[in-house]
């Protein structure tokens, strides 16, 4: 059975007085909420302020983004072994927007994968098309060629500990969802292309969707068979609503 995760990716958001009052608002509906596994990604600045607030709760937090390196001249960046020093769980790595704003490939996207995972760090990966893509009928092989980048450099064994998120690039930000069957239709494709390797490890993998999830929308997208939770953006700002989706995974 796997354990529904809701996820807030607040990107380059907030200050620590409106992050201080959101988790408040998060940490007063939690025990509501605790069938599902709650996780939220501050910026890089305020992890140390989330990890105190959040200490002792069952609110997990995590990094944007990470390094591939382990510590060097790397002006401007942040590694693993530092996220591990402010309590982090997770890490998100490929989002589209450091994809496409900040060229990641799906080559580098797969080392930033394997300097989690060797810091004990889970990564959740995000893949997903954009709307260019699906027009032209490709998505399943732009999101099979970026899970298979990961699977040629750490192996299927690496997902045991890993989570994935579908996000549709056309559904990012913009408050156009996927449909519920369309979403569950890439997270089937995602969950066989992993089973063709191992089937058990496969079944235990939890696949999550974002894009413009939303507290009213959550509901029918969590029924889905293979969809595990959500990665939320800018709903995820907001308590009542992020709350309002994991009540949805519940
Ligand atoms: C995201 O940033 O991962 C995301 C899904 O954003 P939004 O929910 O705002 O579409």
């Amino acid at each position: 059975m796997r354990r529904k995760l809701v996820a807030g990716n607040w990107k380059m958001n907030g200050s620590a007085g409106s992050i201080r009052e959101l988790l408040q608002g998060i940490l007063a509906g939690a025990s509501e909420v605790s069938a599902v596994e709650l996780a939220v990604f501050p910026p890089f600045v305020y992890l140390d302020r989330v990890a105190q607030q959040l200490e002792g709760s069952s609110i997990v937090w995590g990094a944007q983004n990470l390094s591939e390196h382990a510590s060097g001249a790397y002006t401007g960046e942040v590694a693993g072994p530092m996220l591990n020093d402010f309590g982090c769980a997770y890490v998100l790595v490929g989002h589209s927007e450091r994809r496409t704003l900040y060229g990641e490939s799906d080559q580098i996207v797969a080392r930033k994968f394997a300097a989690a995972r060797k810091v004990g760090l889970k990564p959740v990966l995000c893949v997903g098309e954009t709307l260019e893509e699906r027009e032209q009928g490709i998505t399943e092989a732009v999101v099979g060629r970026q899970l298979q980048a990961v699977l040629d450099l750490e192996g299927i064994s690496s997902f045991a500990d890993a989570v994935i998120a579908y996000e549709p690039v056309w559904a990012i930000g913009t408050g156009r969802t996927a449909t519920s069957a369309q979403a569950q239709e890439v997270h089937a494709f995602i969950r066989a292309q992993l089973a063709a390797q191992d089937p058990v490890l496969a079944s235990q993998v939890r696949i999550l969707y974002g894009g413009s999830v939303k507290g009213s929308n959550a509901g029918e997208l969590l029924a889905m068979a293979d969809i595990d939770g959500g990665l939320v953006g800018g709903a995820s700002l907001d308590a009542k609503e992020f709350l309002a989706i994991a009540k949805a995974g519940c």
